[in-house]
Parts: C-alpha cells; structure tokens; sequence
C-alpha cells in the first residue's frame, strides 16, 4: 500500500541545504569545517521549539512508527524506546534528524496553507493528500526531510573530503554517529562514488 501525503512547497537540494549548513552554523559551526558529529539530539531538546515555536516530546509510539512531527498541534516527537535504545543510537539520530527537517520546513508551510484555505472558504480544510508515488520529487516532504537529515548530520564538505581520503563507509559510520546505510545514500545524493 502507497503512502498518502500531502506535498510541500518545491524545494531544491541546495536551499535544503543551506537551510540545514544555516542550522549547523549557528548551533556547533565546527561541524562544518571538521568532520564530527553534529549533536542532534542537544539541538532537538534544547533548541527546536525555540527557533520553530515546534513543542519536542518523547513519547511509546505504535510498534514501526519512531517520529512523527504534527503541524496542527505543533508537536514532533520521537519514540522513547528509540531513545532509550543504546543500540539505536544511530537510527535515532537520523530518525531525530528527520523529523526536524520536517519542523523546519513542512509545519510553516501546512500551516500557511490551511490559513489560507480557511480564509478563502470559512471553514476548516483538511490539506488534499496524494500517493506518494504521485508526487514530484521535489516537492515530496519526506524526500526533503531526508536530504536535509543527510545535510544536517553529514554536512558536504567534511564529507567529501572523507571520501576524497578513502575512508571507508565503517569508518564514515563512525565519525558522523549514522548507520552505513545512510552513508551510502548520502554518496548517492552527492554524486560520490559508492
Ligand atoms: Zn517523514
């Protein structure tokens, strides 16, 4: 079964990524200019709701569900059994950094738009959702939330110069605190040679 989501505004790589270099220059800007890695989980607690006015939570979530981020009640919360799990702490960084891209860039958006629903037909509109598979890339919000994760946690240059070193995907895995697998497909959205 296909995903039903509502689209986002279009964004393209490169205003997601300077909205997250934006993040990593003002919370820990050594980040960007030396490979280490970014303290996601500092800037999700102490620092969110402050800059998005969005509330962040831990909460049990449904088994398979480990974020989720609600714009009508401004809320983005992560999984306490994710949190919790000393060896998730991968996956709970991406899964964290995730959801924050969708703090910062669909709660404004899903909001502005249902205002303007409501101010046009005076009454409360639910957004139109579509198929995942419907939408175009650029304006699917969790394509966006990912690269911006990616961007955020894997910041490009300290990156590149990783790969340009050789080190490998274990090593890389290591330094930025995510799973290989995301490694890997943050090669693939830099165009970097697996
Ligand atoms: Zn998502």
């Amino acid at each position: 079964m296909s995903r039903r989501i509502v689209p986002a505004k279009p964004r393209k790589k490169i205003e997601i990524d300077h909205l997250a270099i934006s993040v990593v220059k003002a919370i820990q800007p050594s980040a960007l200019s030396k490979a280490e890695r970014f303290e996601i989980e500092r800037f999700f607690d102490c620092y969110l709701e402050e800059i998005t006015g969005v509330k962040t939570d831990y909460r049990a979530l449904d088994d398979g569900i480990y974020g989720f981020t609600d714009s009508d009640r401004m809320e983005c919360v992560i999984s306490c059994e994710l949190a919790e799990d000393a060896t998730s702490e991968y996956f709970c960084r991406s899964t964290m950094a995730h959801e924050v891209g969708h703090a910062i860039m669909h709660v404004m958006d899903y909001r502005l738009k249902k205002a303007l629903l409501r101010s046009i037909h005076r009454k409360d509109h639910q957004l139109r959702v579509y198929r995942e598979k419907e939408i175009k890339i650029y304006k699917n919000p969790e394509w966006q939330a990912w690269r911006f994760a990616g961007s955020i946690l894997m910041p490009e240059r300290p990156f590149r110069r990783l790969h340009r070193q050789g080190h490998s995907d274990n090593e890389m895995s290591e330094i930025f605190g995510v799973n290989p697998a995301f490694i890997r497909s943050r090669k693939k959205a830099l165009n970097l040679r697996a």
